[in-house]
């Protein structure tokens, strides 16, 4: 049986961050794409459970992949972001030194930057450092000020990339896990759950199943572990509290702990940085929350664990060779990698995306320019519209004046679009509108979102899922009910 019986160009596996900006710069040309993901949705996999950083680049060694695709994916932001409405906001990046041994280490850190061709960094002292951010620990003695530092709602992101890949052509087969690949007459016919698809080039941005994906064509030059990061989101009421990402000096597992204010308004502290042995352990503790309240307090004091409405985990697939693992395939130059994508994945995917097409042209395919290619993902969020463009948008569509989730101000219009969108979850419906995101996480208005889930799916209640098969919200004996308004 086949998923499709058009021949492929290009098959990316994935669709995190990486395949999600693939598909949307191969969405440029005049090609056959297809884009698979093994879960219910786009995003589900480490895009949707990170810091959200954009870096800027100082953190990565002169000359490493990391460095050069941070930096470019970095200024690719403002045109992205504005491009597919999505919320980012460039917001600065400060490390701060907590003592004389670390205010020595900063100009290390501003020389790497400079050899990674960052501009505009300022050293700042402990009055400069207070004048910036006043809630900062007062016995901090200086710091460094990266204005190209910037934040992004990473789902966001990476639902505005497929959405406008898809715009643009691509096609989306979700719930569709690869797990065999041949290769046969100059095309590889790749096994899926649902089908089989032939395609001329492979993309292999498949994240913590990179190297089995790679296995799958006999290579098996890199190996991925899964280092876990724990985050934990603080109340929205302290927007504005801290304005900058606050980063500590790094250290040689990660950037070190951080105070990360997001672009909707809320502070996030995190992440750990702890090797595990499983791609599924992602559960948060206590240690973890110990080892970062305790840190991010000593960077600002004024910090409150009743604060935390939510946590989360979310695991660096992280490569073997200490770099981003891209490139083609030695079993088969029409197979490329893009493995080891662990942190500053989110930043370098735009430039990831561009760096691939080239070498997708260097194995030989062809990128013919299409006229009709359009850049704009056009989105609806009342809670940021003008009070008259809202009245405007309510006369049109009265879905739009109903708010179901009134922590986040997320209207009912919102939930059916995100559904034909593409969100098919709880879950789905959340991360593409925020439903069930605010203090009360949930609590209020996910029955209604369940019950639109079911209007617009026709689904019977115990199939309304959280996050796909296994995780359905709703067990034994449901009285069917006429649905209400
Ligand atoms: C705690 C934490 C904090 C981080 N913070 C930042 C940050 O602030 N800034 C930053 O730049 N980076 C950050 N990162 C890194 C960043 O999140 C990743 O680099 C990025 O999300 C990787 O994207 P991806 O598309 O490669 O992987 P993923 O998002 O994991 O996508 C890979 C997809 O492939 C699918 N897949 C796997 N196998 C198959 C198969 N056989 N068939 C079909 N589909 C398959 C998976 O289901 C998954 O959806 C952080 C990471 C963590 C864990």
């Amino acid at each position: 049986m086949f998923l499709t019986e058009t021949e492929m160009d290009v098959l990316i596996i994935g669709a995190g961050v990486v395949g999600g900006a693939l598909a949307r710069e191969l969405s440029r040309y005049q090609l056959q794409v297809m884009l698979v993901e093994k879960e219910v949705d786009v995003a589900f996999g480490t895009s949707k459970a990170n810091s959200g950083i954009v870096h800027s680049g100082i953190h990565d060694h002169p000359g490493t992949l990391k460095a050069k695709l941070c930096v470019k994916g970095n200024r690719l932001y403002p045109q992205l972001a504005e491009e597919l409405d999505v919320l980012y906001k460039q917001n600065g990046t400060l490390v701060v030194a907590r003592n004389e041994d670390e205010w020595k280490l900063l100009s290390e850190l501003v020389n790497q930057g400079l050899q990674n061709g960052l501009t505009g960094v300022q050293v700042l002292g402990r009055d400069e450092l207070r004048r910036l951010e006043p809630n900062l620990n007062p016995e901090l003695i200086g710091g460094l000020l990266v204005p190209s530092g910037g934040i992004v709602v990473p789902f966001d992101l990476v639902y505005g990339l497929v959405e406008n890949a898809i715009t643009n052509g691509v096609q989306l087969a979700v719930g569709t896990e690869v797990q065999q690949i041949q290769w046969e007459s100059s095309q590889f016919i790749v096994h899926t759950s649902r089908g089989m698809v032939k395609a001329r080039y492979i993309v292999n941005a498949a994240g913590l199943g990179a190297a089995k994906v790679a296995g799958m064509i006999g290579d098996e030059s890199f190996t991925i572990y899964a280092r876990k990061g724990e985050e934990y989101l603080l109340d929205r009421k302290l927007e504005g509290y801290i304005k900058h990402t606050i980063f500590p000096l790094p250290t040689p597992e990660s950037k070190g702990i951080l105070v990360i204010p997001t672009v909707e308004g809320n502070i996030m502290l995190g992440p750990t940085a702890h090797r595990v042995g499983s791609f599924d352990e992602l559960s948060t503790s206590a240690a973890g929350w110990d080892e970062i309240f305790r840190f991010t307090k000593g960077l600002v004091p004024g910090l409150q664990a009743s604060d935390v409405i939510t946590s989360f985990s979310g695991l660096r697939a992280a490569g073997n060779t200490g770099d981003f693992i891209i490139g083609p395939s030695e079993k088969n130059f029409h197979f490329i990698h893009v493995g080891g994508i662990d942190s500053p994945g989110l930043t370098a995917a735009p430039a990831i995306a561009q760096y691939v097409a080239e070498l997708l042209e260097d194995a030989g395919l062809q990128l013919e320019h299409k006229r009709s290619f359009n850049p704009l993902r056009p989105l609806i969020r009342v809670r940021d519209l003008s009070l008259e463009d809202r009245n405007r948008l309510v006369v049109k569509r009265p879905a739009y004046a109903n708010i179901v989730c009134r922590c986040e101000m997320v209207s009912e219009g919102e939930i059916r679009d995100a559904i034909l969108r593409g969100a098919t979850t709880l879950d789905g419906v959340k991360l593409r509108t925020r439903s069930g995101m605010g203090r009360c996480q949930g609590g209020f208005c996910s029955p209604t979102v369940m019950r639109i889930l079911m209007e617009e799916l026709k689904l019977k209640p115990e199939e309304v899922t959280k996050n796909g098969p296994g995780s359905s919200l709703l067990f034994g004996n449901l009285r069917n009910r006429p649905s209400q308004s």
